[in-house]
């Protein structure tokens, strides 16, 4: 569109359509200063006005002559970029995640684009800690640049509101963006989250000292004699096999302390270096050869049909059937195009894993796109994946908002995994299902793989939208481990289980650590972690804002929620009878941990969960470990169960296999099995089969019979039959409203009204109002009805429209202003 001038020549006024990141229906026209009328085009960023005194930086929609009807539009205040940084693709799909699941575009806008693109009139931004080192050696600062920078050596933290009115910049934020990629300033999101620095500490050791064999033993020998300390991390440091040394890895150490190194540094034995380090750590493949199986060529083969069919495909395949193996070859299929790929997982230590085991196969740079990067490093990645640099990206869910501007292949692993749906905030999307809209409005092929496929996709499968194509036989011939029910209820009678570990469980343990095999005890944690009560009253000591009592942390030695992160010390007596004899109840990892290195004294023991892991090399570092030998037996939570790759596993005990089966909603039955059979699939090596031991008190319950006859698609079969039944998805649609309020009375008739309004519609189709298992979450009282949505498009239309309806009908009522109304489109799924 030109619009610059106008038919008699004179410049016309133009208004833009612009999103801005909060939650509201609508977006805002603005309109663009006449001289800037050259500069505005859809896709870039502008700084305006939002509510009362706050900026956003949104983006520019669309432009137009006409003004807004009802309102007078405001002047937009900058021009932040000078090309689209989205693409019409990417908003397009932003639009369909927030139709489909019901939130808002602004909210879709603040989880898809990095930090560094999302500056408001709040943020915080500070020097960083490194800047002062290179601020001086900058030539090309400009002298707005300067200013900003010297504002902030004065004031510390600041606001960029404050920025704004102190140096009276118009163009402030682009000049804050242009400083934050270049790593001088920090901003928020950093300050509170470890940040990676731009330097980093080297430790060399001094090679007069070190190389010469006699000065060596001199040095050694004298720190021997003047201070143990010294001396043990000096021997520490020459053990220390990875070369450089950097020194933030050492001190993590648990010998390790900076006030003695400095002292090593002051004896001359050691230097201390800063130097600067990469930022974005890409790493570059090998291009190594392979060669695939007769199962995997026939494979390729197939889904190679399926594709041409213009079908989605599934790729059904044991553990270690070597699926990898097959997607690489559509991988590299589709870059050789010319094309994007994005190969998405469920958690952040896959990634990690993927990234180390398909770089080997393949000669190119690998983005890699999850929230343990810094915000930073995503702003980074995001730029060059617009660019087209960037062509293949792995990453957790969060990664199908890279901005790909043609992508050819979406990779699915894991396909079934839980972790693909975002709870914690909106959107509440599955990156699965979203998945098929980008391959759509891409037109990139789609490809899915498991073991265990989940039962919606093989619904699909039998309705003929996705073509499916198995593999049954794994690449290193591992056969299936051996299965032992341990019958908790007899053993109990027998006296040969004592509330943890059974007799047979810990004889198992016991001859698998003489043969030097690797253990692992798996331990759910969801829904059971150690909490205080009291032995007197049974009262339990509970989070001051939500109705749920707080979880022992041993490591810090205090109490904390799990919901809202409150936290406070173990209290001296009961809150409710004053009694002082409080007690730990229930099991976590680390009191699993703890109790079995009471029974296997000599053995090594190490927890894989997301609390002993903070880093993202954590995973590997944990993981490498245990594959060395270096870790006898690895506790691990869900995590573990997510088609990590470790070799040698030889046993895995279940404790307590029926938490897993009882999770109460109408999936548990699919994830129960799914769990233990990812865990299964972990077991065993090169031919040598493993053990796979699970206490219950339900041997006969359905899900472990079908496990131990291996009859995955049986299950399915009897559950499709009951979830047909009940109008469970996949034949109906589940959404599910949340109504939250302070007051418990409050929230309770909110819903009422709400429901009421439903019920005059669709009644049949509404379930509730009822209080969810933890009734209040961060001081509100939560209420929850759930709707059962016949699977037709028309029907699901017209459902959403109706409680789009019944939320603005409930916030009109001056009494239920105030209540919170969330929608979740596929809940459970
Ligand atoms: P899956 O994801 O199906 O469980 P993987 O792709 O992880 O299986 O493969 C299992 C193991 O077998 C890996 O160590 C992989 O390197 C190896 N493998 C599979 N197929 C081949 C092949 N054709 N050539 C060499 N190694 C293979
Ligand atoms: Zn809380
Ligand atoms: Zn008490």
């Amino acid at each position: 569109m030109y619009i610059e001038f106008g038919p008699m020549g004179e410049k016309v006024t133009i208004f833009v359509e612009v999103l801005v990141p909060v939650p509201v229906p609508k977006t805002y026209t603005y309109r663009v200063p006449s001289d800037w009328n050259e500069f505005i085009i859809p896709g870039i960023r502008v700084a305006v006005q939002f509510g009362y005194r706050k900026v956003y930086a949104g983006i520019v929609l669309s432009l137009s002559e006409e003004p807004p009807v009802g309102y007078q539009a405001q002047y937009i205040l900058e021009i932040l970029d000078d090309k689209s940084i989205v693409t019409t693709k990417q908003l397009k799909f932003w639009h369909w995640i927030a139709d489909y699941y019901m939130s808002y575009p602004g909210d879709v806008m603040a989880t898809a684009l990095p930090s560094g693109f999302r500056l408001q009139s709040e943020t915080k931004i500070a020097l960083h800690p490194d800047a002062d080192n290179q601020m001086y050696s900058i030539t090309d600062l400009d002298p707005k640049e300067w200013d900003v920078l010297q504002f902030l050596v004065s004031k510390g933290i600041a606001s960029l509101d404050e920025v704004r009115s102190k140096l009276e910049q118009k163009n402030v934020l682009k000049t804050i963006k242009s400083l934050y990629m270049r790593g001088l300033i920090l901003m928020e999101e950093e300050l509170k989250e470890n940040y990676r620095p731009k330097f980093e500490e080297i430790v060399e050791l001094n090679p007069e000292v070190w190389e010469n064999e006699a000065s060596a033993n001199a040095a050694i020998s004298a720190l021997e004699r003047r201070s143990m300390k010294q001396f043990n991390q000096m021997i520490l440091l020459l053990g220390w096999n990875n070369k450089p040394i950097v020194l933030a890895e050492f001190l993590r150490h648990p010998s390790a302390d900076r006030p003695t190194i400095k002292q090593l540094e002051k004896k001359e034995l050691l230097y201390i270096r800063k130097v600067p380090r990469d930022h974005l750590k890409l790493r570059r493949g090998d291009n190594r050869n392979y060669e695939l199986t007769e199962e995997q060529f026939q494979a390729v083969i197939e889904i190679r049909a399926i594709f041409n069919e213009g079908k989605p495909a599934l790729l059904e395949g044991v553990t270690g059937s070597g699926k990898t193996l097959v997607y690489l070859e559509f991988i590299r299929e589709v870059l050789n195009e010319g094309r994007q790929v994005l190969y998405l997982l469920p958690e952040v230590a896959l990634t990690e894993h993927v990234v180390d085991r398909i770089s080997k196969w393949l000669g190119v740079e690998v983005g890699v796109w999850h929230h343990y990067y810094s915000s930073h490093e995503r702003t980074e990645l995001y730029e060059r994946v617009l660019s087209g640099d960037i062509k293949f990206v792995v990453g957790t869910r969060s990664a199908l908002f890279t901005p790909f501007v043609d992508l050819g292949l979406i990779v699915v692993d894991e396909e079934h995994e839980t972790s693909f749906k975002q709870f914690e905030k909106r959107p509440y999307f599955h990156a699965r299902d979203a998945a098929f809209y980008l391959a759509q409005l891409h037109g990139s092929k789609l490809l899915l793989g498991s073991a265990t496929p989940s039962y919606e996709i093989q619904q699909l499968v039998i309705q003929d939208k996705v073509g499916k194509v198995q593999m049954l036989k794994s690449y290193h011939n591992i056969p299936a481990p051996e299965m032992d029910l341990l019958n908790l209820s007899d053993l109990k009678k027998m006296g040969a289980w004592d509330g943890f570990l059974s007799e047979p469980a810990k004889h198992a343990i016991t001859e698998a650590l003489t043969k030097q095999q690797r253990v692992v005890v798996y331990h759910n944690r969801k829904g059971y972690v150690p909490y205080v009560q009291c032995d007197l009253c049974g009262v339990s000591v509970e989070c001051a804002h939500c109705d749920i009592a707080l979880t022992y942390y041993k490591s810090s030695s205090n109490l904390r929620c799990g919901y809202c992160g409150f936290q406070q010390a173990i209290p001296e007596k009961c809150t409710a009878c004053g009694s002082h004899s409080l007690t730990l109840k229930g099991t976590g990892t680390e009191k699993i941990a703890e109790d079995l290195g009471i029974m296997f004294p000599t053995a090594r023991i190490a927890r894989f969960d997301q609390q002993s892991i903070k880093k993202r090399d954590d995973f590997q570092k944990i993981l490498l470990a245990f594959e060395r030998g270096e870790i006898d037996i690895l506790v691990g939570t869900q995590l573990l169960a997510k088609g990590i790759d470790i070799a040698n596993i030889g046993l895995i005990v279940v404790p307590d296999a029926d938490m897993l089966l009882h999770i109460p909603d109408y999936r548990s039955h699919e994830r129960a099995f799914q769990q233990f059979q990812q865990l299964m699939g972990r077991i065993g090596r090169d031919g040598k089969s493993g053990k796979f031991m699970l206490q219950t008190h339900q041997p006969q319950h359905p899900v472990l019979q079908a496990l131990i006859h291996q009859q995955y698609n049986e299950l399915m079969e009897e559950e499709m039959q009951q979830r047909n039944q009940f109008d469970y998805p996949p034949f109906r649609r589940l959404i599910r409203v949340e109504i939250r309020h302070a007051d418990a009375e409050t929230s309770y008739n909110a819903a009422r009204f709400f429901t009421e309004i439903l019920r005059k519609q669709i009644n049949e189709s509404v379930l509730g109002p009822q209080v969810p298992p933890v009734a209040r979450v961060k001081n509100k009282f939560i209420q929850q009805i759930l709707i059962k949505v016949p699977r037709n498009s028309k029907a699901i239309g017209a459902y959403k429209q109706l409680l789009w309806y019944a939320k603005d009908t409930l916030h009109a009522q001056s009494l239920w202003k105030s209540a919170i109304v969330d929608f979740l489109v596929d809940p459970y799924q």
